[in-house]
């Protein structure tokens, strides 16, 4: 309950946001700027969400950092000024940091918090929520802004609870940091966190062992300082980057090269590819060409140059051999960007061991068994992902409507319409949710767009009078459907990916996120303009529609 102020007649809060990640902090500020009692939950103990927890050495952001920032008010992009193209964790907790402060935000953020459990009341049109510190509070709107990266997958490794030595999970970096010297260690996952962390563990450990199970793709992020003229010269153009960006099709400026790779000759695409690799580095280089997520046969040929440019760096032609991905499909599994990763098994003091055929036997108190083979090691090292996308939603027992379990309604997969509300669980929104652009944009433009789409919809529905917003059923399935067509469109759905949930043992495998931010983008705007197209709005007063 609010200690600060009265209880409102209907309800504790107006507004309960879950998160205090960049989603969660925008959410709040503009829940206030309407006049809306709004509070904000939080695990952690301070702001930044993935920011606060993904502290391992070498993370960083590999979006651009003139980009992936806040544009919701002129001054605070004015004022801030990024060190680098690519900042690092700590200057993007900084940042955080410095908007919570800044807009007054701490006051309505409650840290150290975990919320259970989040019940609807069909009569009252409040949800209560229960948090781990034994309270409940109601509110009329419940709004997740949990992330889409936010719980960890932490596969169940035989003997683990056994093992003598110190663990650690990237996604859960201790906060103090972690000093490898003298340290033989190991780290399982070869995905953006893993890769971001092998040249720092490896430059600090006496040996690093790095076990692979499936070979990734990554090219070198060319980060860089970002001198004052750059960042004054961005600066100068914010509004017209912002706006370009929100046409963008991942909203954010890749300096799409709006040519089909098969459309040129061979030494074309090669010049292209090299120019990408050396000069724009990072995901820029998936818009060399305009088809390399649409086409097997254009994909193929940026997979080649990637797998030559590994046997090129890599000097071991056995490591070299493990490390490039084989019949790959690039972007498949989201591209890696990288600052010395291949490089870094150059170094004497750097091992790697292939778990594709034969996967991590047992762990045993000393170290990893594979193959009948002993790996003996002081630390390990997990960079195993997430429960990308629904993980967060569902750590929560959310029941709608009648007592519907979220958990039960999304066991095949979660079901939404347009990634921000789903059918019997009224008045609850989703910042970024499964079926909506998300993880396949630039986060801060997803956040930005779903905020603003989220209050002005509060903004419509207390102007209204209506108390209930929920999607219809049908909109919802015509939704999901189309979530999975456009992907089917694309190489998405060719691999095994966290896009698919298909890298936790026993989650449905549906394609989760939306492909193409802009056509998101003009849906949103044509549903809004249609009175809230596909939403079963209920006014004051009236007793549950039927049509729900
Ligand atoms: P990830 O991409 O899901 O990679 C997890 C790795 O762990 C994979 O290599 C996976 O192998 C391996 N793995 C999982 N279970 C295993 C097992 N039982 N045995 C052996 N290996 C196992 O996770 P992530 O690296 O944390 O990245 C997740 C996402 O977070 C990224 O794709 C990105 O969107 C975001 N991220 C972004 C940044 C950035 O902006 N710079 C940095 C870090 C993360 P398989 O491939 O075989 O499943």
């Amino acid at each position: 309950m609010d200690d600060r102020s009265p209880i409102t007649s209907k309800s504790d809060f107006d507004a309960i946001v879950v998160g205090a990640g960049f989603a969660g902090m925008f959410m709040l500020h503009r829940l206030r700027q309407q006049g809306l009692k709004a509070r904000v939950f939080e695990r952690g103990s301070g702001v930044g969400g993935t920011w606060f927890w993904n502290r391992y050495p070498g993370a960083r952001c590999d979006t651009e950092s003139m980009e992936y920032s806040y544009q919701f008010d002129d001054a605070l992009q004015q004022e801030w000024n990024w060190p680098e193209r690519y900042s690092a964790q700590p200057e993007i907790l900084k940042y955080a940091n410095h908007v919570a402060d800044r807009y007054d935000l701490r006051p309505d953020l409650q840290f150290n918090t975990k919320v259970l459990s989040a019940t609807f009341d069909d009569t009252r049109h409040l949800w209560t929520i229960a948090t781990d510190d034994g309270k409940a509070v109601t509110t009329r709107y419940f709004i997740m802004a949990t992330g889409t990266l936010s719980v960890a997958n932490k596969p169940k490794f035989a003997g683990l609870d056994g093992f003598k030595g110190r663990v650690f999970y990237t996604s859960d970096w201790p906060h103090e940091g972690v000093d490898f010297t003298g340290h033989r260690v190991a780290l399982i996952g070869t995905g953006s966190s893993g890769i971001q962390s092998t040249p720092h563990i490896a430059a600090q450990a006496t040996r690093l062992t790095v076990f692979q199970r499936t070979p990734n793709f990554s090219v070198p992020a060319n980060n860089r300082g970002l001198s004052e003229e750059e960042r004054n010269a961005t600066k100068a153009r914010y509004g017209e980057l912002r706006n370009f960006t929100y046409q963008q099709p991942f909203a954010t400026d890749f300096h799409m090269n709006d040519v089909p790779a098969m459309s040129v000759s061979a030494e074309e695409r090669r010049r292209v590819y090299e120019e990408r690799w050396n000069q724009h580095g990072g995901l820029h280089f998936m818009a060399a060409f305009n088809d390399l997520m649409f086409n097997s046969e254009a994909n193929k040929t940026v997979a080649e140059f990637i797998v030559e440019k590994i046997h090129g760096v890599v000097k071991d032609p056995k490591k070299a051999e493990i490390l490039a991905p084989k019949n790959g499909v690039v972007g498949c599994k989201r591209l890696c960007s990288d600052t010395g990763y291949f490089e870094t098994f150059n170094r004497d003091n750097v091992d790697l061991v292939d778990v594709s055929k034969s996967p991590i036997e047992e762990i045993t108190a000393t170290g990893i068994r594979v193959d009948g083979v002993d790996y003996p090691v002081d630390d390990i090292v997990f960079a195993t992902g997430f429960d990308a996308m629904t993980g967060a939603m569902l750590g929560v027992d959310i029941r709608g409507r009648n007592g519907e379990s979220l958990r039960d309604k999304w066991a095949a997969g979660p079901r939404t319409y347009l990634g921000l509300q789903t059918v019997g669980f009224p008045n609850l929104f989703m910042v970024t949710g499964p079926g909506s652009p998300s993880v396949l944009s630039n986060m801060m433009v997803s956040i930005d767009q779903h905020v603003n789409l989220i209050s002005d919809t509060i903004r419509h529905l207390e102007s209204a009078g209506i108390v209930e917003i929920e999607p219809e059923a049908a909109a919802e399935d015509a939704w999901v459907n189309h979530v999975n067509e456009v992907a089917d469109l694309t190489v998405y759905p060719s691999c095994n990916s966290w896009y698919l949930g298909s890298n936790v043992p026993g989650k449905t495998r549906v394609f989760m996120p939306y492909v193409g931010f802009n056509t998101y983008v003009a849906k949103c705007e044509e549903v809004v303009a249609k009175g809230y197209e596909g939403f079963v709005l209920v006014p004051s007063g009236k007793k549950e529609t039927a049509s729900v």
